[in-house]
């Protein structure tokens, strides 16, 4: 194990549905450090782009449609095995497959509509991490 940086997103429903505080709870709680934060409102382009990967999914048009209907919050987050511990924090996909005490299983509505993104191995977390934050944005704590 080593310490690792992840990017996480609260996505537009659970920034719409006041659970901003209960999500970053749950990563303190796991011991992850929120090492970059910031508020933003996605463009259409932007949602596009973060997205591409998806972009031959039929659920990629109302992904970005998803993902622009509000705020979301985006934060780095640090710790040991920081990327594969997010993804247990939050759960599947579908909360529906979620296991039990993960976000998604305790929190989300749909499929699509999931409460967080988080970046799935050590390539994604470092193209998505320099998607949202410039390297003097992010502030790594002492231990
Ligand atoms: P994850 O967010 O767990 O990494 P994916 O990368 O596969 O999942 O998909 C990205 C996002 O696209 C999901 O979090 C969800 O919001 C949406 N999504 C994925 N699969 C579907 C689906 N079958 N129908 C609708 N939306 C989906
Ligand atoms: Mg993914």
């Amino acid at each position: 194990m080593s310490i690792e940086r992840t990017l996480s997103i609260v996505k537009p429903d659970g920034v719409q549905k006041n659970l901003i505080g209960e999500v970053y709870r749950r990563f303190e709680q796991a011991g992850l450090r929120i090492v970059a934060a910031r508020m933003i409102q996605l463009s259409q382009a932007q949602a596009e782009a973060f997205y591409a990967v998806h972009r031959e999914r039929p659920f990629y048009k109302d992904l970005v449609h998803y993902m622009i209907s509000g705020p979301v919050v985006v934060q780095v987050l640090e710790g040991e095995n920081a990327i594969e511990r997010n993804r247990e924090i939050m759960g599947a996909t579908d909360p529906k497959k979620a296991a039990k005490g993960s976000i998604r299983a305790d929190l989300a509505a749909s499929i699509e509509e999931n409460v967080v993104h988080g970046s799935d191995g050590p390539d994604t977390a470092r193209t998505e991490i320099g998607f949202f934050f410039a390297q003097s944005e992010i502030c790594p704590r002492k231990r």
